[in-house]
C-alpha cells in the first residue's frame, strides 16, 4: 500500500491463478474461531465480496472478483495462500503532496513475469523508458504522477512505448482505464496482440 501511495515506479506482488484454499485448514480455523469472527473478521472484510463461508465450513472464493488486497491470506495464513503463477503489477506515479495533492499510483502493467534475466531486462527497460521520458518531459519540481496528470495518460503510454491494456487501472473498481477513441481499431490492435502473444506461448 505505501508504495502505491507513495513511489513514482511501483512493482507489488501478484499472482494471476486461482487463490489456493485448504479446506481442511478453513474448517479448522472456523472451529477454533467461531463463525461469527470468521465473518466479521475475514468475510466482510474482503472488499470486492469475494468471499463466502459455506453451511460445511469451507470457504468458497470468487476468484474472478478477488483483487488480491492480501487481506483474507494474511489472516488464515494455514489455509488460503497465493496462487502459483506468481508476478509483479507495475504502477506508476504514486507521490505525497507536492504541486497538487496526494495520488495513488496508476496500474500500466496489470501483470508480468518476473522469473527470468528476460523478465528483469524488460522491466528495467520499461523503467529506463520512463525516466528519459521524464528528463524531457517533466516540468522543475514536478513528479511523475504530476506530469502525467499534465499531459495525459494516453500522451505517457505513447512516450514510453507502451501499449493501452483495458486491465491498466487508475482507481481499482472504479475506472479502468480503457481508450475509446478510434474503439474498433484499438479493440482490434489489443485482440490482435493477444492472439500473437497465444501463438508465440503455444
Ligand atoms: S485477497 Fe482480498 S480481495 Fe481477494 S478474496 Fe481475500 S480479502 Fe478478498
Amino acid at each position: 500500500m505505501n508504495s502505491i501511495e507513495r513511489s513514482d515506479f511501483s512493482t507489488i506482488g501478484i499472482w494471476r491463478d486461482d487463490m489456493k484454499v485448504d479446506q481442511e485448514e478453513v474448517k479448522a480455523f472456523v472451529t477454533e474461531k467461531g463463525r461469527k469472527y470468521v465473518i466479521d473478521n475475514v468475510i466482510t472484510r474482503c472488499p470486492t465480496n469475494a468471499l463466502s463461508l459455506n453451511d460445511d465450513d469451507t470457504l468458497a472464493v470468487d476468484n474472478r472478483n478477488c483483487v488480491r488486497c492480501m487481506h483474507c491470506i494474511n489472516v488464515m495464513t494455514k489455509a488460503l495462500s497465493p496462487g502459483d503463477d506468481k508476478g509483479v503489477t507495475v504502477l506508476i506515479g504514486g507521490k505525497r503532496t507536492l504541486k497538487i495533492g496526494d495520488l495513488m499510483g496508476t496500474v500500466i502493467v496489470p501483470f508480468m513475469k518476473l522469473d527470468t534475466e528476460d523478465d528483469y531486462e524488460r522491466l528495467k527497460e520499461i523503467a529506463g523508458n520512463t525516466i528519459d521520458f521524464f528528463a524531457e518531459n517533466a516540468l522543475e519540481h514536478e513528479r511523475t504522477g504530476e506530469m502525467i496528470e499534465r499531459i495525459g495518460l494516453v500522451n505517457f503510454l505513447e512516450g514510453v512505448g507502451l501499449d493501452v491494456d483495458p486491465n491498466m487501472v487508475s482507481e481499482p473498481r472504479r475506472s479502468s482505464y480503457v481508450r475509446i477513441d478510434n474503439w474498433d481499431e484499438e479493440a482490434q490492435k489489443w485482440t490482435d496482440r493477444k492472439a500473437e502473444e497465444a501463438r508465440i506461448a503455444a
